[in-house]
């Protein structure tokens, strides 16, 4: 597993730092976020350090896949209506962790467009 000491996500995949873990995979990790946008907002990461979803989806195509099977299972878990999966991807859209993760927001009424 490829780590960069310096990165958040990669810390808490490595248990060095606290995340409020709800599923994990050989290669996932599935956590709360600290700062919900929505009553369940968790975050899904890959195990490896990759910038991007494109840069999972380049490194493993099945990855990719695994990541929104584990959002649709913690949004089934959480017993949510509906729920939205957004990657952020660059600092103009948000991007605040240069670790990939897909965010999955689920049991309030999303609106649409996204702010
Ligand atoms: P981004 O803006 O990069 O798409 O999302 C980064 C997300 O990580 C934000 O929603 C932010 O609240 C969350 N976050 C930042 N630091 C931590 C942390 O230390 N622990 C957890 N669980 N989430 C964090
Ligand atoms: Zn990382």
């Amino acid at each position: 597993v490829s780590a960069d000491p310096d990165c958040l996500f990669c810390k808490i995949v490595a248990r060095e730092i606290p995340g409020d873990v709800v599923r994990e995979t050989e290669s996932t990790l599935a956590f709360r976020d600290i700062e919900p946008q929505a009553p369940s907002h968790v975050l899904v990461v890959p195990k490896d350090h990759l910038a991007s979803a494109a840069e999972v989806a380049e490194a493993d195509a099945s990855l990719l896949a695994l990541m929104v099977t584990e959002a649709a299972a913690v949004a089934e878990t959480d017993g949510v209506d509906g729920y939205r999966l957004v990657f952020n991807t660059g600092a103009a859209a948000n991007q605040t962790v240069f670790h990939a993760h897909l965010h999955m927001l689920g049991g309030r009424r999303m609106g649409w467009p996204p702010g």
